[in-house]
């Protein structure tokens, strides 16, 4: 027997932290305790509520511990929540890397290999997990390319065409800032780590402000909430540079120095006045006032940007709008002042060595194939010709459940004619429409290497446990189907530590020396005045974007689906369709411990709305547009503003009427990125009678 061991993990959910995760493995074999790593410098030996029950999902009794597939005439789309194995039996890995194999060969010769999409994103944010022996697999086989837009695409190109890089201020420096927006960010619910940082800043005098439609837990315990309406930040952002310049509140060494475009964005913010904006936002003018002057004179100054600033039709020019502010008023030149929005650029991986696209000239096509966005699945599924999409392969995603517009993803879905594979870790809503089902591995049971969005170390995550029953990584699982299908590159044979040299080049002795590696250079680029933009300069007027037709400036434009656009007439309330708190996106949704701590099935309405169509806490309602309805319970509680309507992400099989928020989504996409629009949606509410709320599943329309 082996000793008491203990192992250095690192949570591979998608969260901004990268926790380092310690595993104590018995002498069995079998982790008894995860906690956190208390010598990393970020995430300090704690983690969050999720993960701090993790053992409770490694050897939750609903694990999926061996492949399956579709029992005959088991119909899909039927899954019953803890009865979902009824629908399949067991099969050896054998015969389903045979079947997928087989059935993968026959679309290919039918329909050309482009008819095969994969279908995967950050439900595992190891490298390895994330994109490696997968795409090699995908671009040898010549399948359809999938375009991952559905989180940070408009963001991340935000970002970039304004300073060249995802980079951002350093978590450890926020605990020297003076003034903190939180600019939709729920850092106390889904950035903890950053937390402690900035209380130490608040007990030495900051102040913490949050802009969010929605009052989070850090709005709650924030200095000062500004309710925004939903998809209205770039008008804000550029309200604040307006004050700022007319009130020669900017930084104008910095700017001459650093920036490119000032003199065309000082006129483009002209006509953004505080009583304009404060049209635009429902935030006052007296108070757009007042939180542009602290802001510009409150150094160091530093904005936390998240991600649901771009979920929204503007979402690439609001996010395009925030990343200018910093540089507007220096904020750069301070420690502990800037923005963070991702540090993911720091990361630099061998993506061309990990990856292979090059191997898609190997294919059938003998080209570089299609690319389909995820963000429009439904469409993909249920319109998409030439070749239509005969094969779905889904991992590290349950698209069921996030996707836009779920009620055309789950059409989709259910055509006969369609083979769908589905690698996971437990029966989820993608898993109900599965024909083969194989058992995925957790971060405990294999080896990889993480960067992080959130800071900026680079962490190896050993394996702590063998897997669980017949679970298989990613890398496994491409590398075999690789060999049934009879590839012959020698790279189908990499193991996890060829990948990880490929990746890593010479850092990689390194990284398995250290564990961890702090990307130092990333951390000093900004204030350095190094930025990889075309002008080398923080760039306010983009002449990339320009040559492209997109708006070289930010400018706010109101969201088709929002209240200034004409569709309100017919559905008048902005829906916020939000994470929940204790579940990561879809996971952890179906564990017990986790469920308790959420309360999912709620409506958030303002209470003027909610009286307008008598409706009283607790009443059962009916949230609908065109695209589809779901059943919750009315909640009055002010977290949102009036015009407003918030719900919390959750299983479709474990919500009222069997549909989740994203049945009232669409699948328009942002102006810039082509990523999901979640926040631009607009629904009706209306109250349920007694017999219609104990109604049966809503249909698929
Ligand atoms: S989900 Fe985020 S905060 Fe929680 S353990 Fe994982 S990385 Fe850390």
């Amino acid at each position: 027997m082996s000793p008491v061991k203990t192992v250095h993990t690192v949570c591979s959910h998608d969260c901004p932290d990268s926790c380092a995760v310690l595993v104590t493995v018995d002498e069995l074999g079998k982790a008894t305790r995860v906690q956190g790593d208390p010598s990393h410098p970020i995430t300090r030996g704690f983690l969050c509520a999720k993960v701090t029950k993790y053992l409770d999902r490694v050897y939750s009794p609903a694990r999926l511990l061996f492949p399956m597939r579709r029992r005959p005439g088991a119909v899909k789309g039927n899954g019953h929540f803890g009865r979902e194995s009824e629908a399949f039996e067991p099969i050896t890995w054998d015969a389903a890397l045979d079947l997928i194999s087989q059935r993968l060969q026959l679309v290919s010769d039918e329909h050309g290999p482009e008819a095969i999409l994969p279908y995967s994103y950050a439900g595992n944010m190891g490298v390895l997990g994330y994109g490696s022996m997968d795409r090699r697999f995908f671009h040898r086989l010549g399948a359809s390319r999938l375009d991952r837009t559905i989180c940070a695409t408009a963001g991340g190109d935000a970002l970039v065409s304004v300073y060249g890089k995802k980079l951002g201020t350093d978590p450890e420096h926020f605990r020297d800032a003076r003034y903190i927006i939180a600019w939709a960010a729920n850092i106390h619910g889904n950035n903890v780590h950053l937390w402690p940082f900035v209380q130490e800043a608040r007990r030495k005098g900051a102040k913490l402000v949050v802009i969010d439609p929605y009052r989070t837990r850090t709005a709650r315990a924030a200095d000062w909430h500004l309710p925004i309406q939903p998809g209205t930040d770039a008008a804000l952002a550029l309200g604040m540079m307006h004050v700022i310049i007319r009130d020669g509140l900017h930084d104008q060494d910095y700017i001459d120095q650093n920036t490119h475009g000032f003199e065309a964005l000082r006129n483009h913010v002209l006509s953004y006045t505080p009583a304009c904006v404060a049209g635009l936002t429902g935030i006052a003018a007296d108070e757009i006032e007042t939180l542009a002057r602290e802001y510009a004179t409150s150094a160091p100054a530093v904005i936390r940007l998240n991600y649901g600033i771009q979920r929204s039709q503007n979402g690439g020019a609001s996010a395009r709008a925030v990343c200018m502010l910093p540089a507007l008023i220096g904020a750069w030149k301070h420690q502990g002042g800037g923005l963070q929005l991702s540090t993911s650029g720091a990361f630099v991986f061998n993506s061309m060595a990990l990856e292979r696209p090059d191997l898609m000239m190997a294919s059938p096509l003998e080209r570089p194939a299609r690319i389909v966005n995820m963000s429009r699945l439904g469409h993909a599924l249920t319109e998409l010709d030439a070749p239509p999409v005969k094969a779905l392969f889904v991992y590290n995603s349950n698209p069921a459940a996030i996707a836009p517009n779920q009620n055309a993803v789950r059409r989709g879905l259910t055509r006969p004619d369609l083979f769908t594979v589905v690698h996971e870790q437990f029966f989820t809503d993608t898993t109900d429409y599965a024909d083969i089902v194989l058992p995925a591995t957790t971060f405990l049971e294999h080896k990889d290497f993480q960067g992080a969005y959130g800071h900026y170390f680079l962490q190896l995550s050993e394996q702590a446990i063998a897997p669980l029953g017949e679970a298989q990584s990613n890398v496994w699982l491409f590398s075999q189907l690789a060999k049934r299908m009879g590839f012959t590159e020698s790279c189908f044979c990499d193991g996890v530590e060829d990948l990880m040299e490929q990746a890593l080049g010479e850092s990689a002795d390194d990284l398995k020396t250290k564990g961890r590696i702090r990307q130092q250079h990333a951390t000093e680029e900004f204030a350095a005045g190094l930025f990889a933009t075309p002008s080398g300069k923080i760039e306010f007027y983009s002449s990339a974007l320009a040559a492209q037709g997109l708006e070289p400036l930010p400018a706010f434009h109101a969201a088709e689906e929002s209240r200034r656009g004409v569709k309100a007439q017919s559905f008048p309330l902005e829906f916020l369709p939000r994470k929940a708190d204790n579940y990561m996106n879809s996971t952890f949704a179906n564990l017990p411990g986790h469920q308790k701590m959420e309360s999912p099935g709620l409506a958030m309405m303002h209470a003027s709305d909610a009286s307008a169509r008598q409706i009283r806490e607790g009443d059962w309602v009916e949230v609908f547009n065109a695209r589809g309805r779901i059943r919750l319970r009315a909640r009055i509680d002010g977290s949102v503003p009036t015009g407003v309507v918030a719900a919390s992400l959750n299983w479709n099989k474990l919500s009222a009427g069997g549909s989740n928020v994203n049945a009232l989504t669409s699948e328009t996409l942002t102006d810039l990125g082509r990523g999901a629009t979640f926040y631009s949606t607009l629904v009706e509410v209306r109250k349920l009678s007694p017999e219609e709320a104990q109604g049966g599943s809503a249909s698929i329309d």
